[in-house]
């Protein structure tokens, strides 16, 4: 009898994942309505469950980190919808994160594949470089280029990732916003805390971080912004796990060095990913407990809003706006309850929940660029439960699906202007109405 072929190298020795956390799973398939890629396609291997059981096999042995596996782990958002599903508590979170390290490691990607990716990193996590393509951007935008594209058909000419980054282009800011280094509290100081900038957030969206940082300090905090890279959030995600460890060390020591309470983040992936720095550096002896301290002190703003009394005067605002939550506010984090409660502090306000609120809306990270046709589905999916609320604008805690969703509903001729929840508080509190659409 001849012996089975070999399957082919598994995963290596450093942090594979963890066989204890494999066998919590009791393939109950409860997570499986949650699962995007589940929903889209209805096949096993692209549940969660399914990723499981691939996992479990690599580290048996049984079988290899094939190509085929690989793919069905590319094809996960990392969006944890079947963390919050599972009656189990299985770590999928954790599961998913080492597997992606371990793929980026030991797997050799095609070429173009290679290529598409080191350029997405060498571009997003870098804020100069974003800055420095905005005149282009403004150019492509604003001198009718990007039109006679399209209609010429040129646009879809393009390979499909080319595509989607082009349909992806966010809106672009009329004018650069930043809060200022520091911001002094109203009426009464009640934290000291400390503003996580980003990178896409603060080139694309800063009238969001100018917003939060108003917010705060009309909430009794003294805001500061100090000197900041990158937080590693999208090559956590990725599984670029000593990109995202360098990114850690360095703005664990930014914020060290500002003497801040509470260290305050306004874009989910962001949030998710530094509440895990005490679980990347654990490894560290110099950084362990240096990063776990930091991750202790990290808040969405609107956990942070939460936790205080407020006491800033919300004046009404008579608008109808839908709330998506953000993968990593809701299932990363399990924040879902208080962005609803400071959404619930300005008088007249309508908050529309949307059916499959639990569904990712196809953005995750760099997901929607590399894998445009699911993304664009998802997308698709979420847009036509926005349209069909009445809502007449859109507020979600994530730049990333803010561009995600402004791309699907202009895509269904539904534009919809689209906002952060503290973009609404700022304009309550202003006693103003919400910013035009861009
Ligand atoms: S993280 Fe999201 S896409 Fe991945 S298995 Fe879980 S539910 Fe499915
Ligand atoms: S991950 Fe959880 S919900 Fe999904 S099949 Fe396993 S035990 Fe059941």
């Amino acid at each position: 009898m001849s012996s089975p072929p070999p399957a082919g190298p598994g995963f290596d020795a450093h942090h594979p994942p963890e066989r204890r956390l494999l066998a919590d799973c009791v393939h109950c398939g409860f997570c499986l309505p949650a699962c995007p890629t589940y929903v889209l396609w209805g096949s096993e291997p692209d549940s969660p469950r399914g990723r499981i059981d691939l996992m479990t096999g690599i580290a048996e042995g049984a079988i290899g980190l094939s190509s085929t596996a690989v793919e069905h782990f590319d094809n996960c958002l990392g969006c944890l919808a079947c963390v919050t599903a599972c009656p189990s508590g299985v770590q999928y979170d954790r599961l998913i994160e080492r597997t992606r390290a371990q793929v980026e490691r030991n797997v050799p990607r095609a070429p173009a594949d290679r290529l598409f990716r080191a350029a997405l990193f060498q571009l997003f996590p870098h804020p100069g470089r974003l800055r420095a393509l905005l005149p282009l951007l403004r150019f492509y935008e604003m001198s009718g280029l990007r039109a006679v594209l399209a209609r010429r058909g040129l646009i879809a000419r393009l390979p499909e990732r080319l595509q989607a980054m082009e349909s992806l282009l966010p809106p672009l800011p009329s004018r650069m916003e930043m809060p200022p280094r520091r911001t002094p509290p109203q009426k009464m100081l009640r934290l000291r805390v400390g503003l996580v900038a980003g990178c896409v957030q603060r080139v694309f969206f800063g009238d969001v971080n100018a917003a939060t940082a108003r917010v705060l300090a009309a909430e009794g905090c003294e805001v500061i912004v100090p000197d900041q890279g990158c937080c590693g959030a999208l090559e956590l995600h990725a599984g670029r796990e000593n990109d995202a460890i360098g990114r850690a060390r360095r703005l664990i020591a930014a914020f060290e060095g500002a003497g801040v309470d509470r260290v305050v983040v306004n874009a989910a992936g962001c949030g998710a990913a530094l509440k895990d720095y005490g679980e990347l550096l654990a490894d560290d002896p110099r950084w362990a407990r240096r990063a776990a301290r930091f991750s202790a002190t990290v808040r969405d703003i609107s956990e942070l809003l939460a936790e205080l009394t407020p006491i800033g005067d919300y004046h009404p605002l008579a608008r109808r706006v839908a709330y998506h939550d953000a993968c990593h506010l809701q299932h990363g984090q399990g924040i879902r309850q208080q962005p609803r409660a400071v959404l619930g502090r300005v008088p007249s306000l309508e908050v529309v929940e949307l059916p499959e609120a639990e569904i990712c809306c196809g953005s995750a990270g760099i997901y929607n660029l590399v894998k445009p046709a699911p993304a664009r589905a998802l997308g698709d999916r979420k847009a036509a439960h926005v349209i069909a609320s009445g809502a007449e604008a859109l507020a979600s805690a994530n730049p990333g699906c803010l561009i995600q969703l402004a791309s699907a509903l202009a895509r269904a001729g539904h534009p919809l202007p689209t906002y952060h929840p503290v973009q609404v508080l700022d304009a309550s509190l202003r006693a103003a109405d919400l910013a035009p659409a861009r």
